[in-house]
């Protein structure tokens, strides 16, 4: 019971990452006693996730939207990808806890707590999480093993992201046909480019009814984005929609980071976009967070310490380093690098490189096809300069 007994694990934040751990662990079999605390600020009602994947994830089946094509466009160009064998799928916040909770129902030692962690404390027994209840109430709980997607009371403060994703998005609801609800639109750069390197993205949810959103690769300290008028110019010019209506709109800035802001420490070990999960490059996390958690799964299934249980690799690391650079002093030479990356490259090529899982031949393969030397004097310029 909470309070009194040491439990097997605490899962801090019951997000994408929390609740996608939650599943993979009770899958493995590991743990008797597994708590998952959320404070229920961000309501799941109010979520969706997109990733792209082969359709052997332990969470693929809740995708309730699951796309094999997707279009990719720039000024005089467009194409569409054939994304076999991958697919891309969408899970709302509902579906994918409920899917969770299908996961968990055979270990009842799994329980959702409410409530708002306040610090962590590692002793030699395991680590104190100090929490309070929903009626405004100090707790603790004992665990063996935090995983942690939100850093309560850490001491060491976040570093600022490298850029950060700056996106509106507006539910569109149009008056006739205008959307294919077999496609993604996964990044059309027919949109102003003034604020920065700016793509917009549509996910239909019908032949009438879709997101339509604009992102730009924005500095952190950047004012917002003015994306109004620029969506308005998309739908009229580029979807040509005609009649339609706004019946939502979602404002989001998605920290990218080249580094993970936090390090296991002992028992305490950061899972989600605290543990780096949030792909610099791409703004993309829950392909990788299941990646994650079935390795931390794994590793404490087989005794193993579960904090290096790492899905990055170096050499990804250091491209999406000299992305951002790029993206941030000469965007247009970011955009080109971007467009030739979609418009030279077979889906499943471009798919496992930003998922980092592109063996050697193919990854030659598509290096051949990037105008690397300019790229390359684009990133040393960029490097020379003093960020603005
Ligand atoms: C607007 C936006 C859209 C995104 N869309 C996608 C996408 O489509 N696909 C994709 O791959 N990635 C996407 N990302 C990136 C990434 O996948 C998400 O940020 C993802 O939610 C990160 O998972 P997480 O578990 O680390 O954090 P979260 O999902 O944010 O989970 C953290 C949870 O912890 C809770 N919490 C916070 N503080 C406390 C506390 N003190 N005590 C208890 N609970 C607490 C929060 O309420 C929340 O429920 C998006 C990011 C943003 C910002």
């Amino acid at each position: 019971m909470p309070g009194r007994a040491t439990v097997d694990a605490v899962i801090v934040g019951g997000g994408a990452a929390g609740l996608s751990l939650a599943a993979h662990l009770a899958t493995a079999g590991w743990g008797d006693d597994v708590l998952l605390l959320d404070d229920g600020a961000q309501p799941l009602e109010d979520r969706s996730w997109a990733w792209w994947s082969v359709g052997d994830g332990l969470l693929d089946g809740a995708a309730s939207t699951v796309l094999g094509a997707a279009d990719v466009a720039g000024e005089g160009w467009s194409r569409r990808l054939d994304l076999d064998p991958y697919a891309y799928r969408v899970v709302t916040g509902p579906d994918l806890a409920a899917e969770v909770t299908r996961l968990v129902s055979p270990r009842p030692g799994y329980r959702r707590l409410r409530g708002t962690a306040r610090s962590l404390a590692v002793d030699d027994a395991g680590v104190q999480v100090a929490y309070e209840d929903p009626d405004g109430r100090a707790r603790a709980v004992r665990a063996r093993w935090v995983l942690d997607s939100v850093g309560p009371g850490a001491a060491a403060t976040v570093p600022d992201p490298d850029a950060r994703l700056d996106l509106l998005g507006l539910h569109v609801e149009t008056d006739r046909d205008a959307f294919d609800p077999g496609a993604v639109s996964l990044m059309d750069f027919r949109t102003g480019q003034e604020d920065g390197l700016a793509f917009v993205y549509v996910l239909p949810t019908s032949a009438r009814t879709a997101l339509v959103e604009r992102t730009v690769y924005a500095a952190p300290e950047a004012p917002a984005i003015p994306h109004d008028p620029h969506l308005s110019a998309y739908l009229r010019d580029v979807l040509r929609v005609g009649g339609h209506r706004i019946v939502a709109r979602e404002e989001g800035t998605i920290p990218l980071r080249v580094r993970p802001p936090a390090a296991p420490e002992g028992p305490v070990v950061p899972i989600g976009a605290r543990a780096g999960m949030i792909k610099a490059g791409t703004g993309y996390a829950f392909g990788r967070i299941q990646r994650h958690s079935a390795a931390i799964a794994a590793a404490l299934a087989a005794g193993r310490y579960p904090g290096r249980a790492a899905v990055h690799r170096r050499w990804a690391r250091t491209q999406d380093a000299a992305l951002l650079r790029v993206a941030r002093a000469d965007p247009a030479e970011a955009r080109a690098f971007l467009e030739t990356l979609l418009r030279r490259n077979p889906a499943p090529r471009i798919l496992a490189f930003l998922d980092e899982d592109l063996p050697p031949r193919e990854h030659l393969r598509l290096y051949a096809t990037l105008p690397l030397l300019r790229f390359g004097l684009a990133c040393a310029s960029a490097s020379s300069r003093r960020p603005r």
